[in-house]
């Protein structure tokens, strides 16, 4: 049986997912190949975001913070509890309720929009055609106008590290931890061992060893934000290990012994549990039948343009599998710049405008430049920083670590690029976004008024600061 549509999406993540409804939206004729199946075993939309990533990940930060403040910030405020103990059973299920509801939500706006959602594993052929093979088996052919590959990504494995039972994971595995792990290693310390080793210690690890390869610690972001992470996180008892490399990997009973290497040579340690989280490879592998033609690069992604067009007329590819940051808000934008695009609007993703979060205590955001690019462009910049120490809001809220930093262009004043690391960061990142979004400049910022008292008023600030007129802070003293 063929079916014909105007646009064949394969992939129901945030980035094939929005790229359907987007198409749905336009007037066309559309489906979406997912073969998803989640943990109760049952066809699930929304792909790694919603089932196994950004979602759950994000629940249990919520819940492992909460946990965290009750037992070591509530005195401070005056609010008294004892013998605060952790329901981890109660916890995970909420996370899966989380991802349940949201997943549903999908599936509803689906049918709210008459996105059909073919269940089963895609294969773009010759011809733009997409075959689709259930789990029985069952084959069907899509014939389509124009296909969207978003066909996301997976966890890279080490050879040194073999995935073992619930022993040695990946994010996965460690968003479902049984019980919480004494001693933890995490091999990467990327976002997603950040974020992971933060909930299991909050939890109540009593060791989280983070083992990374690279000597510099979280080179895509701004150095000076880079650095006083590194310090809260030290505090906060993440044990990170820069310029360690791990050789070998050995599950004895409940412990996993690793050997590892770095700059004074080699050494062993012993874990109850060890996360690998070495970043992620794009999900291409069998995506085409070799008829079809369709041209990886070296790294296994697609092979895009600006606009996502691939090498073969009417087939574009969004998210994960193509090049820039592996993001569920990046691919989500591509979708629906491709949807534009194939309804013959004009439409172009601004790749210098992309938040960054980690959603770590405190919390990471950037936007646009580094001081470092900036600096490696030969670009002139004015920077302008405020500490979130001097926020009135941080203070009633107990949360002053961090500042925001604002870059612009020394000669046109626009907005080049913001960092932050404290409450909320997750959040404000959005202002400078919007700002830059439209062209502005630090005066632009200066100029607008912030309620009082809000963290946001230290976006306000720090763009006042980027030409010396700040209020809540000294000025710099010149020599
Ligand atoms: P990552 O690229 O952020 O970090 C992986 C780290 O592992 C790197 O620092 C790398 O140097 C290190 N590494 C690689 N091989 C190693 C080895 N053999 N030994 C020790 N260290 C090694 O990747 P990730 O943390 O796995 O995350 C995957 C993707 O998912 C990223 O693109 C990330 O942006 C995305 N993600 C985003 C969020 C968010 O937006 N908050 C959250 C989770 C994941």
């Amino acid at each position: 049986m063929t079916d014909q549509f105007d646009v064949v999406v394969v992939g129901g993540g945030p980035a094939g997912y929005v790229a359907s409804i987007r198409c749905a939206q336009l007037g066309l004729n559309t489906a979406c190949v997912d073969e998803w199946i989640n943990a109760q075993g049952k066809p699930a939309l929304g792909g790694t975001c919603l089932n196994v990533g950004c979602i759950p990940s994000k629940s249990l930060l919520e819940s492992s913070e909460r946990f965290a403040q009750a037992q070591h910030e509530f005195a401070d405020h005056g609010v008294k509890v004892s013998a605060v103990k952790l329901d981890l059973a109660t916890m995970l299920a909420r996370k899966d309720r989380v991802v349940l509801e949201l997943t549903q939500g999908i599936e509803q706006l689906f049918k709210a929009n008459k996105v059909e959602w073919v269940k089963g594993r895609g294969q773009l052929q010759a011809g733009k055609q997409v075959q689709v093979t259930d789990r029985a088996g069952k084959t069907r052919k899509l014939q389509a106008e124009h296909v969207i590959l978003a066909p996301g990504s997976s966890a890279v494995q080490l050879d040194s590290a073999p995935l073992h039972k619930d022993i040695v994971v990946d994010s996965t595995g460690a968003l479902a931890f049984n019980s919480v792990p004494k001693r933890l290693g995490v091999i990467g310390a990327g976002v997603i061992g950040l974020e992971l080793g933060s909930v299991w210690k909050r939890l109540g690890a009593e060791t989280v060893t983070l083992l990374e390869a690279q000597d510099s610690f979280l080179p895509m972001a701004d150095e000076q934000v880079a650095k006083e992470a590194q310090k809260s996180y030290t505090k906060q008892g993440l044990d990170i290990q820069l310029g360690s490399r791990v050789t070998a990997c050995t599950v004895k009973g409940r412990k996993v012994d690793i050997s590892y290497q770095n700059g004074d040579g080699e050494h062993r340690a012993q874990f109850d549990r060890l996360i690998v989280a070495v970043g992620r490879r794009a999900n291409t592998h069998g995506l085409a039948a070799d008829e079809a033609g369709l041209l990886l690069d070296e790294w296994g992604f697609i092979h895009v343009d600006d606009q996502c067009r691939s090498n073969l007329p009417g087939i574009y590819a969004i998210g994960d599998a193509v090049r820039g940051p592996m993001l569920a808000h990046k691919g989500s934008e591509e979708g629906i710049m491709v949807a534009d695009l194939i309804a013959g609007h004009t439409a172009q993703v601004d790749y210098n405008i992309i938040p960054s979060v980690i959603y770590t205590h405190p919390e990471i955001a950037w936007v646009g430049a580094t001081e470092q690019a900036l600096r490696a462009a030969g670009v002139k910049y004015n920077s302008g920083m405020f500490p979130h120490v001097a926020s009135g809001r941080a203070r009633a809220l107990g949360d002053t670590g961090g500042f925001i930093k604002l870059l612009a262009d020394a000669q046109t004043d626009r907005i080049l690029g913001a960092h932050m690391i404290g409450p909320q960061s997750s959040e404000l990142v959005a202002e400078v976004a919007i700002a830059m979004q439209l062209g502005g400049s630090a005066e632009d910022l200066g100029l607008t008024m912030f309620a009082h008292p809000s963290l946001s008023e230290s976006v306000h600030e720090a763009a006042l600061a980027l030409h010396g007129h700040a209020i809540h802070i000294a000025p710099r003293r010149k020599h």
